[in-house]
């Protein structure tokens, strides 16, 4: 019919528009690299790239409650308990793959080489324990004040205090009364806050939150509509800001390549390491989950990524995973029409815990800093390595190199310096990008398999209550 031309049309109209602008973006940077432009002119350049960080990044909040709290509700608790498991069983599993994978990349390419000299270092980084790491991870989970956590998210931070401490000397026998203040410096906890949306609290909260008002069945609906029509409502903003987003994406990509370091910077361990990662990833991206996809489901996996396509480049662009989870959704509902009950579940969960690049590049890169070291990591070391950066990708958030400040946590469990973030750093917004676009892929993938192993709750949908049934 003739809606199916205009649909078809506009998908694909998406499509093209936004690969176009990858590639007119990448040629307007390096046509305009030479002039080397001052920071405050690549800021006016990017200008329109930034707007659309900033409009997509105005929706992820209202997005992620709103899903949620409907996903949740239109489920009942058995069913949602099912699509949970395998949603949380398909997290683990791919997380553990991807940093499976980080680490046998890393050992066989070996890129580095035991020698610092060919590192600028560039800035020091905070030291976290890992403990206080886990503890605010568990923290994040539970926000006090919920309106604080749509602004901030809990961290620990450290700060230096001059302790005095009197001695107090009192010998009758020898007769030496008398005290002595002594100053030393203490580093102490402090409790603080990151900007920045504590989207792992506000997605238990909302979790819990839906599933209450859905067992509340009557009682429960004018909440269950005001959600569901502020989900629909916040779509149909997505739906505006597409049209936006392949200018954004442009100036977003051509932005960078103007501002970006020499790329002779890539050069010796630090490139070798750029090609390890990247070879991880793809062999993630392009092989590990589309196998998955195709074993499960037994549908072709490259017909469901290139419905994804604009989603997976916004990722490019945005290197946020968060920000691109407007997009996801769109582009997963829309064009390969997955169950809305599913995406609004499992979505909004995998952009804030399932991070599979995340994962595989924390796992790698720990390894090269020990390389880099000189430093010989054993079984259990690299057990420990695997742990810690899978628990580094779930408390990272979907920002923009949140992955390079969760290392610290991988790096302080095998006792690696980890100032030496630092010499990885050049090529980070790289890499980050890359990891960031995996991400959103597993995120994806995930969708379309919870949804065809919940094939059946899903069917039985009681018309009734919009319940699921389960049966027994
Ligand atoms: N930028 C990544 C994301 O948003 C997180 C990371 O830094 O690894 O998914």
């Amino acid at each position: 019919t003739k809606d199916d031309v205009k649909g078809c049309f506009m998908r694909n109209a998406f499509v093209i528009f936004t690969v176009a602008a990858v590639i007119l973006g990448i040629i307007l940077g390096f046509a305009l690299r030479p002039y080397k432009m001052s920071y405050r002119e690549v800021k006016f350049f990017s200008f329109p790239g930034e707007l659309l960080m900033r409009m997509l990044q105005m929706l992820v909040l209202p997005l992620l409650v709103s899903s949620l709290i409907t996903g949740m509700a239109a489920l009942d608790s058995r069913a949602s308990g099912k699509m949970g498991m395998r949603a949380v069983v398909y997290y683990t599993s791919t997380t553990v793959i991807a940093v499976f994978i980080g680490i046998v990349m890393v050992l066989i390419i070996h890129p580095g080489k035991g020698s610092k000299d060919e590192f600028t270092k560039q800035q020091q980084i905070e030291q976290v324990s890992p403990a206080d790491a886990f503890l605010d991870l568990i923290r994040n989970m539970f926000p006090p004040n919920l309106v604080e956590a749509c602004t901030k998210q809990f961290k620990t931070q450290y700060a230096k205090r001059v302790v005095q401490v009197t001695l107090t000397v009192n010998e009758s026998i020898f007769t030496v009364n008398g005290s002595q203040e002594i100053t030393r410096e203490e580093m102490i906890p402090v409790p603080g806050a990151v900007n920045g949306i504590n989207a792992l609290g506000l997605v238990v909260f909302s979790m819990c939150f839906g599933l209450i008002i859905g067992s509340m069945r009557e009682q429960g609906q004018p909440l269950k509509d005001f959600f569901d029509c502020l989900n629909e409502a916040i779509m149909r903003l997505v739906a505006i800001i597409m049209w936006y987003a392949p200018i954004g994406i442009l100036f977003l990509i051509a932005g960078k390549i103007v501002e970006m370091d020499d790329i002779t910077a890539m050069g010796g361990q630090l490139g070798m390491y750029t090609v390890t990662v990247i070879c991880g990833l793809l062999i993630h991206a392009i092989f590990v989950l589309p196998t998955l996809y195709f074993v499960v489901t037994r549908k072709n996996p490259f017909v469901f990524i290139a419905g994804l396509l604009q989603a997976l480049i916004t990722a490019l662009g945005t290197s946020s995973s968060s920000a691109t989870l407007p997009i996801t959704f769109k582009c997963l509902e829309e064009n390969n029409k997955v169950d809305k009950r599913v995406t609004r579940f499992v979505l909004p969960v995998g952009a804030t815990i399932n991070m599979d690049g995340t994962a595989l590049y924390e796992a790698l890169a720990a390894i090269f800093i020990a390389q880099v070291n000189d430093y010989d990591l054993n079984f259990g070391q690299i057990l420990t390595i695997s742990i810690t950066a899978t628990a580094a990708s779930i408390g990272a958030a979907g920002i923009p190199q949140a992955g390079l400040v969760t290392m610290v946590i991988v790096l302080t469990s095998v006792g690696l310096p980890t100032d030496d973030i630092t010499l990885i750093i050049a090529v980070d917004w790289f890499l980050d990008r890359l990891r960031t676009t995996t991400n959103v892929l597993g995120d994806s993938i995930g969708a379309g398999i919870v949804e065809h192993l919940s094939r059946h709750e899903l069917q039985n949908k009681d018309p009734e209550t919009g319940n699921s049934v389960v049966e027994e």
